[in-house]
C-alpha cells in the first residue's frame, strides 16, 4: 500500500505514470538535472532552518497566515499548486488552517512568481476525493501506458518509457 504524500500529488498531477513509477521504487530520478538542483535546493532551506517536518509531511516554511512552498521553477504550475494544496488539507485536518502560498525562482533569474491558495471546504472535499483515486490507481499491478508529451524528454524515466 503506497502512502499518499506532496510528492505523490505532485508527481500524479504531472505524469501519471511517473506517480506509479516512482511510488514502485523504480527510481531512475538520482541522474536527472532537475532533480539535482531540487536537492540542492532543499539543502539551502534545510540550512535556512525554516523546514518545518509533521507527520510525514514537510513544509518549506510555515507562519502564522501561510504554508509556503518554494519550486525551482514554475515548469509546472499546477503539480506543484496540488501538492501545497495537500499540504494545506493536512493541516487543515490537524486544526491548523492557512492560505498557500507557492513561490516559484526563476532558473538563472532573480525574479519568482508567487501565487496564492485559498481553498473553500468543498474544495477540500473534492480534493480528498481524488487522493482516494489516487490511491486506488497506486494499487494498480501496472503503471499506464507512456504517452509521448514535450515534457517527457527532460523525464528521468525518458528512456525506459520510449527507448
Ligand atoms: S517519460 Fe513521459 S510518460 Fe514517461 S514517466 Fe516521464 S513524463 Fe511520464
Amino acid at each position: 500500500m503506497v502512502m499518499l504524500t506532496g510528492t505523490v500529488v505532485n508527481y500524479y498531477t504531472h505524469c501519471k505514470r511517473q506517480c506509479w513509477l516512482f511510488c514502485h521504487k523504480l527510481n531512475l530520478e538520482d541522474n536527472s538535472e532537475d532533480v539535482r538542483v531540487g536537492r540542492v535546493l532543499h539543502e539551502l532551506k534545510r540550512k535556512d532552518k525554516d523546514e518545518v517536518a509533521l507527520d510525514g509531511i514537510k513544509l518549506d516554511k510555515l507562519t502564522e497566515e501561510y504554508v509556503t512552498e518554494i519550486k525551482k521553477s514554475d515548469a509546472d504550475i499546477a503539480a506543484a499548486i496540488a501538492q501545497l494544496e495537500y499540504y494545506l488539507i493536512i493541516l487543515h485536518d490537524k486544526g491548523i488552517v492557512r492560505k498557500g502560498r507557492l513561490e516559484c525562482l526563476e532558473k538563472n533569474k532573480q525574479s519568482k512568481s508567487i501565487h496564492t491558495i485559498v481553498l473553500t471546504e468543498e474544495e477540500m472535499a473534492e480534493r480528498k476525493e481524488r487522493y482516494q483515486r489516487i490511491e486506488e490507481f497506486l494499487n494498480a499491478d501496472v503503471p499506464p501506458i507512456p504517452e509521448l508529451k514535450p515534457m517527457c524528454k527532460k523525464c528521468a524515466y525518458y528512456e525506459y518509457c520510449f527507448i
